[in-house]
């Protein structure tokens, strides 16, 4: 369940601010970067800051393409939405957990064209690679 305002966790001035901002974008949501060049922030922090608002139950992202990047609009959770508090799926992790771009710094700047591209990160492909190997070996 979305979080009543007395049930809101403490968020900090920029996480507040962001709020605003989200908030005031209505059904139409916001770009990520567009608003990281509102609140004077960088993609890093910026990425940081949605995941925080993400993981308190307070914002939706949705993964969206803008002018041919990969991005994400972000919404404010209406109440009584799902949140990741309570969203549930059956998968096993163990392979996932392994996967080089779930702790990549760069996660959030990684496309294809991108300064960082999956098509040539050297990360990606040795675990591709091992994982072929290791199927092969069975
Ligand atoms: S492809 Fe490489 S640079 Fe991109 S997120 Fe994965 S590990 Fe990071």
């Amino acid at each position: 369940m979305a979080i009543s305002e007395e049930h809101r966790p403490s968020l900090s001035e920029l996480e507040q601010k962001a709020l605003e901002i989200i908030k005031s974008r209505g059904k139409e949501g916001i770009y990520q970067h567009e608003l990281w060049k509102l609140l004077g922030i960088d993609s890093r922090e910026g990425s940081r800051l949605a995941l925080r608002l993400y993981k308190k139950g307070l914002i939706v992202r949705e993964p969206a393409v803008h002018r041919g990047h990969r991005t994400y609009k972000l919404y404010l959770a209406k109440p009584g939405s799902t949140t990741p508090r309570s969203f549930k799926m059956d998968v096993s992790l163990n392979v996932a957990i392994e996967v080089p771009c779930f702790t990549c710094l760069y996660l959030h700047e990684c496309y294809t064209g991108g300064f960082h591209d999956p098509r040539k990160c050297p990360r990606l492909s040795i675990w591709l690679t091992s994982k072929t190997e290791e199927r092969e070996r069975r």
